[in-house]
């Protein structure tokens, strides 16, 4: 399929005080009692609005079924996390992405052969990045390295992690929170159109898996007093593990999660987190709460990746 080169003019306007609307009310995919037999799409692909589109993987393809995220600027797009599979037969997210742009570019202009694609990553977990390598010999594409030395000197950051940069996408200026804790090279990123912050795997409604107590402490320190700054339409991480069910959690590794929650939380459950953290202060083990569960220093092998994955690196967690 060709796509034209066309200019766009105006430009998008993403700059407004009002926070562009976007449409949550969708059911996301979400397993099969059999996996073997599980008929959904290998990638969920949902427009949240015309510019920014938000992807599940599909939970028989990988139980830890993350959502990634696209981001449309004037200039160029950025996709927030790769999935947790490199296969493109089982997981074809460069088809799919390459699918999205094409068809933003034809719906909204801008050159096929100039517009370029950010591939970042909200943490260095495999779940968040093994499909980098389906964007290796992208034209027009970065690929953020997989360090902490990498992150900041992609950013930017000049005093990680206590400073904030912006990451330009052509009129969608992005805000880029340093948010270490469970991985010590972990971003947030806020996006001033749609309000939407997006927390990866610090804040989600699910099992959060701490790593570093204070950083960990620091970072939703952080984030609360970002979200008393800007105004907050919803925070959004990369992974549903709680049920509607308040305090119950579905089995690490099910392949079936049929009563999950929704994804999006609000700055009041970050501010019961905070209070959570501060309740904690610190002790091991696993502590639950109705939104979320937090797991303190417990055991690598009660979680690790590695029983899963003989070929990962000791500790790789979600
Ligand atoms: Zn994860
Ligand atoms: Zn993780």
């Amino acid at each position: 399929m060709t796509t034209r080169s066309t200019p766009r003019s105006p430009a998008i306007n993403f700059s407004s005080p009002e926070a562009a609307s976007g449409d949550l009310n969708v059911r996301w995919i979400h397993g099969s009692v059999s996996p073997k037999h599980n008929t959904d799409p290998d990638i969920q692909v949902h427009g949240y609005n015309l510019h920014t589109i938000i992807m599940r993987q599909n939970m028989a393809v990988h139980p830890e079924a993350p959502f990634m995220f696209l981001l449309f600027g004037n200039d160029r797009a950025i996709l927030l996390d790769t999935g947790a599979t490199r296969s493109p037969k089982f997981f074809p997210l460069r088809q799919t992405v390459d699918n999205c742009i094409e068809h933003w570019l034809a719906q909204h202009g801008g050159n096929p052969a100039t517009y370029g694609l950010v591939v970042a990553h909200t943490h260095l977990h495999r779940d968040h990045y093994e499909g980098d390598s389906q964007f290796l010999d992208r034209p027009n594409t970065v690929i953020v390295g997989k360090s902490l030395a990498a992150t900041i000197a992609f950013y930017g950051f000049q005093q990680w992690p206590q400073d904030q940069v912006s990451f330009d996408l052509g009129g969608r200026v992005l805000q880029v929170i340093a948010t270490p804790g469970h991985e010590e090279a972990e971003v947030s990123i806020y996006d001033p159109y749609t309000q939407l912050l997006l927390t990866g795997d610090i804040f989600y409604p699910g099992r959060l898996y701490v790593r570093d107590w204070k950083a960990f402490a620091n970072s939703i320190d952080r984030m609360v007093e970002f979200c008393d700054r800007h105004p907050i339409q919803y925070l959004l991480g990369c992974h549903i593990e709680m049920s509607i069910y308040p305090r119950l959690d579905y089995l690490i590794r099910t392949s079936y999660q049929p009563y999950e929650r929704p994804l999006q939380m609000t700055v009041a459950q970050l501010r019961s987190l905070q209070a959570a953290i501060a309740e904690i202060d610190g002790q091991p083990g696993i502590h639950v709460y109705s939104d979320y569960i937090i797991y303190n220093g417990v055991p690598d092998r009660y979680f690790s990746y590695e029983t899963m994955n003989p070929e990962a690196e000791p500790g790789d967690v979600c």
